[in-house]
């Protein structure tokens, strides 16, 4: 399931009408909105210590797998559409949920460390 964040409910982008480069969107505070507290924590900290590889990535789309230590890898997926950003993980079937594998990928590719 795809999470969603519309731009009308993000109000830095309140009267933002086109697709957002997802560049623009991933910064690390607005990761930080998108996400709970604990797991923008936990997020962090897989960041630094998964390997985290990129299997799309354009303008307004990213794809990466994730993998920490030995457990299961993650792909995860985000996505800037005309209607808000888009975000899912293969960890959960949870809508709106920004997990640590996605806060994981966004900061590292807001890093530039993709
Ligand atoms: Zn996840």
């Amino acid at each position: 399931m795809y999470g969603v964040y519309p731009w009308a409910s993000a109000p830095d982008y309140f009267n933002q009408t086109n697709m957002l480069q997802l560049k623009v969107i991933l910064t690390p505070d607005e990761i930080e909105k998108l996400a709970s507290r604990s797991n923008f924590r936990y997020g962090k900290n897989l960041a630094e210590d998964s390997k985290i590889r990129v299997i799309k990535s354009n303008t307004f789309n990213l794809i990466a797998e994730l993998k920490h230590g030995n457990s299961k890898p993650q792909t995860v997926e985000l996505t800037s559409t005309t209607k808000g950003f888009r975000w899912k993980c293969t960890c959960t079937a949870k809508k709106d949920y920004f997990c640590e594998h996605c806060v994981a990928v966004g900061l590292a590719s807001s890093a530039g460390r993709e």
